[in-house]
């Protein structure tokens, strides 16, 4: 069985995760998505409120699973008996971080591989960071994530 872990902060998880979610889940038998409990990023969403949000949000896709992990990514693959991690590139910006992550990884583990998707043209502009900005100033929502996150982010923002 081909599995894959595609790994981010989902703080929070828009339509751009979500449409390379579903690309991965048509290449893969199983995709894992590892929300990162990460401790150098403060983020809006709780660890738990990402990874519900992703719960929601891939409810209908059978074969994606959504889990929590901290520390090394390599690791959380051993732990998923996997050596396939996926990323989303969505510009040049994106390129150098990526390929950086991408090599220190097989420097570390040397049967890890990382599959890129290009982002949907449609989503090449979209963030996390631009959503919650977006969601700041009252901006309909229903283009940038899914259903299920609109009320959340909307409730976040006015707790602010
Ligand atoms: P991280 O903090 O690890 O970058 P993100 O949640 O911001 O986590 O992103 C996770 C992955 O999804 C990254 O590979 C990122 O490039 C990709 N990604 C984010 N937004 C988009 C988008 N609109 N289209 C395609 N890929 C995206």
């Amino acid at each position: 069985m081909s599995v894959a872990v595609y790994p981010g902060s989902f703080d929070p998880v828009t339509l751009g995760h979500y449409d390379i979610i579903k690309r991965a889940s048509a290449i893969f038998d199983h995709v894992v998505i590892g929300v990162l409990n990460n401790t150098s990023k403060i983020p809006l969403f709780s660890l738990e409120e990402r990874v519900n949000m992703l719960k929601d949000a891939v409810s209908s896709i059978d074969n994606v699973s959504v889990e929590s992990f901290d520390g090394l990514l390599i690791d959380f693959l051993k732990e998923k008996n996997t050596n396939v991690i996926i990323r989303g590139l969505r510009a040049l910006t994106d390129f150098d971080l990526e390929m950086q992550m991408a090599q220190s990884n097989r420097m570390v583990a040397k049967d890890v591989d990382t599959v890129f998707l290009s982002t949907s043209l449609e989503y090449s502009y979209l963030s996390s960071s631009i959503v919650k900005e977006y969601a700041r100033y009252g901006v309909d929502l229903k283009n940038f994530v899914p259903e299920c996150v609109t009320s959340k982010l909307i409730d976040k923002m006015n707790k602010l």
